[in-house]
C-alpha cells in the first residue's frame, strides 16, 4: 500500500531512499535545508571500495558495504535510465599499495578473510604490478589488486539521483533554511521557515552530519558528528593511471574526465567546510610517493566536505525505538556513496514491512540511548 513519506535531507542517502521508495509507489517528499547534494555527497571521491576501506575482521558492516558494491551495476543503470542523466561509473579495480615487507603480512591476512567473502583479491608485485600501473613509485613493493572495486563521479551521481527522484514524482522542497518538526509521535507535521506545512505517515531522517541537532526533538541520543575531509584534484595530462590507488596516507582516483582525485584529510573543524593549506599539504606532500610525476604538479581544484561520523563507526539505520514510523538513515561516515543503494533498499524494506536484505541489528538507532 502506498504511504506518504517525508525524507529529511537531500544528500546521497536521502535521495537514494526517495528514489527507491518512489519506485515502489510511495508518495515521497524530500525536505532539504540548503540544496540537494550540496554537502558531503557532492564532495566525495566516489570510491566504491569495501575491501580497501575495511581491513579489520568482517562483521555486518562489512557485509552491508559488500552487498552495496554488488548492487551498484544494476542500481546505476536504473538511476541513469529513469533520470536520463549519465554519470561516470567505472569498474577500474584498485591497488592497495604498501612500502614495507611487514605490511605484506597485513595484506595477506585481509586476503584470507576477504576471499572467504568472495573477494577476487590478488597480491601483485614486480613485473605484474608494473604492467597494471606503470607509473607507480619504485618504493612500492607490492599491492593487493581488487578488480571489483569501482568508483562513480559523485557530483554527477547525486544530480542523476535527484533527476531520477523528480522523474518518479518525488516532491523536493529545497532551500528551506530551517525545518521545525512540530509533531512526530502520532502524526508527523513539519513546518518550514517560510511557513509551509508538510504532513506524512512516515519520516526518514537522512540529515548527515547535522543529525545530532535532532536529539532533543526525538528524545534519542544521536552521536553523529562532522569530520571534515579536504580533497583535491590534478589534471592528468598525458599521464595514464588505470586504478584507484590506495595507501595508508591517502588515495588517488583517476576519473574519465582526465582528472585525478586525491583524498582525503580528516580533521575536526565543527561545521566549517573551508580548505586549509595544512590539510591539502598533507596530501600533496605524500603523493609523489605513489606517483612520482605528481611532485612537479599542483592540484587545480581543492574542496572539502563534512563526513557524518558516529561514536562507534557504524551508521544508524533502522526504526526509532519508540516510534516505528520514524526511520533513521544517517552516520555513513567514509562510505555513504558506496552505501547508498543498500541503505535505500534496507529503508524501503523497513517501510514496507518486509525482511531487510541484510542484517541491521548492529545499526539500531536506539543503541546509544540507555
Ligand atoms: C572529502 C570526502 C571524500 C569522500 N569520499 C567518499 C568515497 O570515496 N566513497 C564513499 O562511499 N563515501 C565518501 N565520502 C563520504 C560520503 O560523502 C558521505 O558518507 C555521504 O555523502 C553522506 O551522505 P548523507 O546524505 O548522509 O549526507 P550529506 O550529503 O551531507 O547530506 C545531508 C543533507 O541533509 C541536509 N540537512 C541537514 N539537516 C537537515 C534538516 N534538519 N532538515 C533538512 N535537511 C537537512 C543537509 O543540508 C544536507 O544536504 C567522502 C566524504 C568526503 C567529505
Amino acid at each position: 500500500m502506498s504511504q506518504q513519506v517525508i525524507v529529511l535531507g537531500g544528500g546521497v542517502i536521502g535521495l537514494a531512499i526517495a528514489f527507491e521508495l518512489s519506485t515502489k509507489g510511495h508518495e515521497v517528499t524530500i525536505l532539504e535545508k540548503v540544496r540537494c547534494g550540496g554537502q558531503a555527497s557532492g564532495a566525495a571521491a566516489g570510491m566504491l571500495a569495501p575491501y580497501s576501506e575495511i581491513g579489520e575482521d568482517p562483521d555486518d558492516f562489512f557485509r552491508l558495504c559488500l552487498e552495496s558494491l554488488r548492487e551498484y551495476p544494476m542500481w546505476q543503470q536504473e538511476v541513469k535510465a529513469i533520470s536520463g542523466v549519465d554519470f561516470e561509473y567505472t569498474n577500474s579495480g584498485s591497488l592497495h599499495a604498501v612500502y614495507h615487507k611487514a605490511d605484506l603480512l597485513g595484506l595477506k591476512t585481509r586476503q584470507s578473510w576477504q576471499s572467504e567473502w568472495g573477494a577476487k583479491a590478488e597480491l601483485v608485485d614486480g613485473a605484474r604490478l608494473q604492467q597494471l600501473e606503470p607509473l607507480l613509485a619504485d618504493s612500492i613493493i607490492g599491492a593487493m589488486h581488487y578488480p571489483e572495486e569501482s568508483h562513480v563521479f559523485a557530483p554527477d551521481y547525486v544530480k542523476a539521483l535527484e533527476g531520477a527522484c523528480r522523474a518518479n514524482g518525488v516532491k523536493i522542497a529545497e532551500e528551506l533554511e530551517s525545518v521545525d518538526i512540530k509533531s512526530w509521535r502520532d502524526e508527523i507535521e513539519v513546518v518550514s521557515k517560510a511557513g509551509q506545512t508538510f504532513k506524512a505517515e512516515r519520516m526518514v531522517i537522512a540529515s548527515g552530519a547535522w543529525s545530532q541537532e535532532l536529539e532533543e526533538i526525538f528524545d534519542l541520543r544521536i552521536p553523529v558528528f562532522p569530520i571534515r575531509g579536504q580533497i583535491c584534484a590534478y589534471e592528468l595530462g598525458e599521464h595514464k593511471v588505470n586504478h584507484i590507488i590506495y595507501t595508508s596516507q591517502g588515495y588517488l582516483v583517476p576519473k574519465a574526465n582526465g582528472t585525478l582525485v586525491n583524498g582525503a584529510s580528516e580533521d575536526i573543524a565543527g561545521f566549517k567546510t573551508d580548505v586549509t593549506e595544512k590539510g591539502i599539504n598533507r596530501l600533496t606532500n605524500w603523493n609523489h610517493n605513489i606517483l612520482p610525476f605528481l611532485k612537479k604538479t599542483d592540484p587545480f581544484h581543492r574542496w572539502a566536505g563534512l563526513r557524518p561520523a558516529t561514536q562507534d563507526g557504524y551508521p544508524l539505520i533502522g526504526e526509532h525505538p519508540e516510534a516505528s514510523h520514524i526511520v533513521f538513515a544517517t552516520g555513513h561516515y567514509r562510505n555513504g556513496i558506496l552505501l547508498s543503494p543498500i541503505t535505500a533498499k534496507v529503508v524501503a524494506a523497513i517501510i514496507t514491512d518486509e525482511k531487510t536484505p541484510v542484517p541491521i541489528d548492529l545499526f539500531a538507532p536506539g543503541r546509544f540511548t540507555i
